[in-house]
């Protein structure tokens, strides 16, 4: 089923990436497998597929050990600086970075082991009360101020969009973090690429990827619904 559903959403993100005259497979799918257990990464993993989103470091962390070590996990959930350290030799991209106290704290966990840590910086495009991320005017000083730390690599920039019954309402959210990502590439600062734009959940990645997404991810299209209460 898990495969299945997978397949469907990979086909559509092909069609979104034709559409928007897009190159095929510039469109990275995360599947996000938060509340879900190993057994429905390793079905997905045995189909080929290796990237996975989690929000929380224990749950990564308890996935981690018990699965192939080629997965490539992408933590898209707030991130607490007192957690850095168990994730920090694990993840193969941060996309939740939303202060430079945070940043310090990666810098300091990534020299220890001497590794560099690829980070996006969230941005609170909608300005979502209840969200995580800066605020689109915060994004370019923080992004200065990051880019001096060496073991830290930004990538680009991550949003999580409003949740509405029609995606069409987050295209303008969606245009504005691409806008956002031209505007700090015109920039050159060093050490700072624009090439990741991790945009685009369940409900809204079409247009995300006719807006100029690079990373899409996906839940509950793949995995079902997901169940807190167990
Ligand atoms: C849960 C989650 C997703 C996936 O959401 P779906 O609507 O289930 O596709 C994407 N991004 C973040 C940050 C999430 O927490």
């Amino acid at each position: 089923m898990v495969i299945q559903n997978y397949n469907e959403v990979k086909k559509l993100v092909e069609n979104s990436e034709a559409i928007s005259k897009r190159n095929q497979g510039d469109v990275t799918l995360i599947a996000v497998s938060k509340t879900k257990p190993a057994s429905s990464i390793e079905e997905l993993y045995n189909a080929g597929v290796r990237d996975f989103g989690e929000n929380k470091v224990q749950e990564m962390c308890e996935k981690y050990e018990v699965l192939p070590k080629d997965i490539r996990w992408h933590l898209i959930g707030h991130l607490q600086t007192n957690k850095v350290k168990y994730i920090i030799d694990k993840v193969h991209l941060i996309h939740s970075v939303d202060s430079i106290k945070l940043a310090n704290q990666i810098e300091k966990e990534a020299a220890k082991k001497n590794i560099v840590a690829n980070i996006l910086v969230e941005v609170n495009v909608a300005r979502e009360e209840s969200k995580f991320g800066l605020d689109t005017l915060e994004v370019i000083p923080i992004v200065t101020d990051i880019a001096k730390l060496p073991h830290i690599k930004i990538n680009g920039l991550m949003t999580v969009a409003p949740f509405v019954d029609d995606p069409e309402k987050n295209r303008g959210i969606f245009k504005k973090l691409k806008q956002l990502s031209v505007d700090i590439d015109k920039k050159n600062i060093d050490n700072v690429s624009m090439n990741v734009l991790s945009m685009g959940m369940s409900g809204d990645f079409n247009v995300a990827i006719e807006e100029g997404s690079t990373m899409v991810r996906v839940g509950t299209s793949i995995f079902g619904e997901r169940n807190y209460n167990r």
